[in-house]
This record gives structure tokens, C-alpha cells and sequence, in this order.
């Protein structure tokens, strides 16, 4: 009976110009993710996908698809009649005829203010045609079910549901950000969360080319898919890190090795960000949870690079995170163990309270710091996903 989905979004946030180029992404996203299978078109205030009366199977997933697209506010499977209200009479019975309520209400809304019937005439008139033709009961404050009516310029759209999509802003009307993706939980939903607010996320995963490859690639390939079904398509750099980290072992003395690596990283993304032309860097860093994360080394580690760094977690607690890591069901895929990359580079001390200074001291010691940095990027796998 379906053949349309009525696409709302979040209007609040998008005046003026903005709006055209945000619904323009929104559809150009919504395309790619449904495989450019349906006409997808921008009226005043929604979207609109064409659907040609799709069995149970092929709405599950539509909405499965559709509920990961940030930019979404909520959508309705719902049946576009014309402008005649005796026609939509009929298609209202047509429409509701196999569903399975006892109560009901309408609920109409119309944009279109030419249209002869005000909402509440809708309401009623309406009302009549279910309860006299269906047998059914009106019940205002509790109804089984909800018919709403929307009268829009052309058409008009009947609906018994509303399913919340994400919200947020379509990706890519923010700029591009690179994700500094580790196997843990974090990261993966600090990229998350900026794809929501539209940014294209490309990933970097720094690793241990010496440990076991497989393992680690299989489980961050298993993160960036997982974490593209909300942005369609993604970049994966995975950077060998196991030259580095023999200089860094030879010249450094263990409690500071884990911030001269972390620097590194950052100093790798650097560079990466220039291919990519990336405007920020996202972690998953978190105030307090491991050594590397005192206020004091995040600030000497984040002065490796002159790139704006975003962590969106980094007041939340873990059971926040974990909440969220569950929802975009990451979770399960984060929690696998795998050999970090770095755990051997872990010190009984490690030093929590570092300075910019004594690090920069440090760091004069590991020679070649440029080449070691562009032969581990020119050494990287690129992924696309
Ligand atoms: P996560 O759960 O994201 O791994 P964490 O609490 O375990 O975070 P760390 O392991 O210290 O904390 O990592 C802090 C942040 O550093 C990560 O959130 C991620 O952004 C980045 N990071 C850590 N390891 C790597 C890696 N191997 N490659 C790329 N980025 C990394
Ligand atoms: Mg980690």
C-alpha cells in the first residue's frame, strides 16, 4: 500500500542559505545509501522517497538503512493521494482496511493553506468515513492507533507512524576529520558522534607491524564498516608503526615512551590530514582513564600537532560510552582482545604529569624524526570501505 517515505528533518538548525546545500547532502546521502534505486525529490519542509508498495521484508530494510543516515529527524512509510478529498476518503479505507486497531484518532496537518478543509473539518470528516465504514471507535486521549494526514502543496500524505531517525546534520556539510581509531571502545564512538554532526571521518589506525597483522586489520576493518553505515563510504590508512617504535625503545627512557608515541601518532595524522584535507583530529580520549590521559599529557601530546583536536568523550563516563558503543553496535567488534600496539611499550611508572619542554628534550634524540614519519605513511595499507 506504501509508496512513499515522508523524510523530516531537523529544521531548527539550518536558516537561510544553508538550507538548500544541507537538504541537497541529505538527499545525495540518502541515494547512496539506498543505492540510487528510488526517486528521491525536496519539497517544502521534507523529503520524499518514492516506493512502489514494498513487501514487509524490503521495509525492514529501508528503515534499517534510513535510521543510520545522520541529518534525519524521523520518517513515515505513508500513501501520497492527490489534493481530492472524496479520493483520499477511499484510500484512507484502502489504507487502514488490513491494520489492526479498535481506536483511533486523526491527527491532520495542512501546509498547504488554499486546500477547502482546515485540519480539524480533516479531523472530522475523516473520522466519520473510519468509524462509519470500519466499524472502529474514536478515542482522543489513547488510541490504538494514529492517522496522520499531512496536506502539502500537491499532495497529501496519510501515515500511522513516525519512526526517529539519528538527527544530527547530513555528513559531509562539515569538514573532513580524521580519526585517530584505536581497537578500543572509544574512538570508535568519538567518529560516530562527529559524523552526526556531518563531518567526513577518515581513519587512521596506527599498528605494530610486527605483532600478528591479520588479527588487527580484520578487527579495525570490522570497526570502519560498522562505523560506514552511517557516513556510505570511508578511508582507512593503517600505519606500521614498529620502526618508530625501535627508536623511540632505544632513546627514551620507558616512563615516557607511551607520550613520545602518542606524539608520534599525532604527528603522523599531520601529515596525513594535508593528503586528505582534513580540518581536525578526533580521539576518544577520556580525562583520567589510563596514564596518557592526565590533563597535563594530553596537553604535551596534542602540541605534536598544529591541527585542531576534537574528543567528544573526553568528560563522559565509560558506562556513557559504552551505551552509545552498543547502539551503533561497535561494541561487540571493540571488546575483542587484540595486541595493542603499544602494550609492551607500557611502563610500571609511566609519567603522568609531563611538560612540553622536557618532551621536546626528549624527542631531539630520535634522529630522522621526518623520514621515520613519511616511510611509515608511504608504508601504509589504504582501505576503502
Ligand atoms: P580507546 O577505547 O578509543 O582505545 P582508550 O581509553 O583505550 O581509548 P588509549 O588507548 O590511551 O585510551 O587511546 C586514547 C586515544 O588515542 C584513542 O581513543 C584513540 O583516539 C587514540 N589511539 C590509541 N591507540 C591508537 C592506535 N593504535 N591507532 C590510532 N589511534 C589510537
Ligand atoms: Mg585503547
Amino acid at each position: 500500500m506504501y509508496n512513499s517515505i515522508i523524510i523530516h528533518y531537523n529544521e531548527i538548525a539550518i536558516k537561510g542559505k544553508n538550507r538548500i546545500f544541507f537538504e541537497k547532502k541529505l538527499i545525495s546521502n540518502i541515494h547512496a545509501s539506498l543505492n540510487k534505486k528510488h526517486k528521491i525529490t525536496r519539497h517544502y519542509g521534507f523529503i520524499l522517497i518514492d516506493i512502489n508498495k514494498p513487501s514487509l521484508e524490503e521495509i525492514k530494510i529501508l528503515e534499517n538503512k534510513l535510521t543510520k543516515i545522520p541529518g534525519i529527524a524521523n520518517f513515515s512509510f505513508a500513501f501520497k493521494s492527490s489534493l481530492d478529498f472524496e479520493n483520499l476518503k477511499k484510500q484512507t479505507i484502502l489504507f487502514l482496511k488490513n491494520q489492526d486497531f479498535n481506536t483511533f484518532k486523526v491527527d491532520a496537518r495542512r501546509s498547504n493553506k488554499q486546500f477547502p478543509l482546515t485540519s480539524p473539518q480533516i479531523n472530522v470528516s475523516l473520522g466519520e468515513v473510519i468509524y462509519n465504514s470500519l466499524n472502529k471507535k474514536v478515542d482522543i486521549k489513547n488510541p490504538d492507533l494514529t492517522l496522520f494526514v499531512e496536506v502539502s502543496l500537491k499532495e497529501i500524505f496519510i501515515f500511522t507512524s513516525r519512526t526517529p531517525g539519528l538527527g544530527g546534520l547530513p555528513v559531509g556539510v562539515s569538514a573532513n576529520v580524521i580519526c585517530s581509531l584505536s581497537g578500543g571502545i572509544d574512538s570508535p564512538v568519538a567518529a560516530f558522534l562527529f559524523m552526526k554532526r556531518g563531518a567526513k571521518v577518515i581513519f587512521v589506525h596506527i599498528y605494530n607491524n610486527t605483532l600478528v597483522k591479520k588479527e588487527i586489520l580484520d578487527k579495525i576493518k570490522t570497526l570502519v564498516t560498522t562505523l560506514n553505515q552511517f557516513q556510505g563510504n570511508s578511508k582507512l590508512y593503517v600505519v606500521p608503526f614498529s620502526e618508530i617504535q625501535k627508536h623511540i625503545i632505544a632513546n627514551i627512557d620507558s616512563d615516557y615512551r607511551m607520550i613520545i608515541y602518542r606524539r608520534f601518532m599525532f604527528k603522523i595524522i599531520d601529515e596525513i590530514s594535508k593528503k586528505e584535507n582534513a580540518k581536525a583530529v578526533i580521539t576518544g580520549d577520556n580525562i583520567g582513564q589510563v596514564a596518557s590521559q592526565t590533563i597535563e599529557n594530553m596537553t604535551t601530546i596534542y602540541s605534536a600537532t598544529k591541527l585542531p583536536i576534537f574528543s567528544p568523550l573526553i568528560a563522559f563516563d565509560k558506562n556513557e560510552i559504552i551505551s552509545i558503543a552498543k547502539k551503533i553496535d561497535t561494541y561487540k567488534t571493540s571488546i575483542i582482545p587484540y595486541p595493542d600496539c603499544c602494550s609492551y611499550m607500557l611502563s610500571k611508572h609511566p609519567r603522568t604529569r609531563s611538560t612540553v619542554d622536557e618532551i621536546l628534550d626528549f624527542e631531539k634524540k630520535i634522529e630522522n624524526e621526518e623520514d621515520l614519519i613519511n616511510n611509515a605513511i608511504s608504508s601504509s595499507d589504504i582501505i576503502l570501505v
